[in-house]
């Protein structure tokens, strides 16, 4: 699926095209506009030119990331693992100003991120959406591939 990926930098439109192709979608569409209204996080490798996907509700993976940032309290904070601290500071994959086509996040730091959720309420309720990205990871890394995150 081909997308037109659209940032302003500097005052000036940055295009990028892109070919997704989706692993997983896992969002929540709204009752009243009939799409995921809320916002998404995107997650990706590349292999041959091509995005391969998931798509997470941005407002279900908050719900898990406030879960960790509150079990950690403050003494426990610096260890949580660097994805989860970005997300919960805007900063980073999570700042989409600075990263407006996604980070970086490298498959190790993916894979600490998608073991955090296991340890949440996620585990539960999200049971497919943890696959889902542990799938991606386990894939990125058999390609020898890094991961990238985006707040959309
Ligand atoms: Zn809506």
């Amino acid at each position: 699926m081909r997308e037109q990926w659209r940032a302003y930098r500097n005052g000036r439109e940055v295009l990028r095209e892109v070919d997704v192709v989706m692993q997983a979608s896992v969002v929540t569409v709204c009752a009243h506009c009939g799409v995921p209204c809320s916002g998404i996080y995107r997650f990706w490798y590349e292999l041959d030119g091509e995005l391969m996907m998931v798509d997470a509700d941005q407002p279900t993976i908050d719900e898990y990331m406030a879960e960790l940032v509150e079990s950690a309290g403050p003494d426990g904070y610096a260890d949580l693992s660097a994805m989860v601290r970005a997300g919960n500071e805007g900063t980073g994959w999570a700042d989409s100003s600075t990263h407006p086509f996604g980070a970086d996040v490298g498959v190790e730091g993916f894979e600490d991120f998608v073991s955090g959720l296991r340890t949440t309420s996620a585990a539960t309720w999200s049971a497919d959406l943890v696959d889902a990205l542990h799938q991606l990871a386990a894939m990125s890394a058999l390609h020898g591939t890094t991961i990238y995150a985006m707040d959309d």
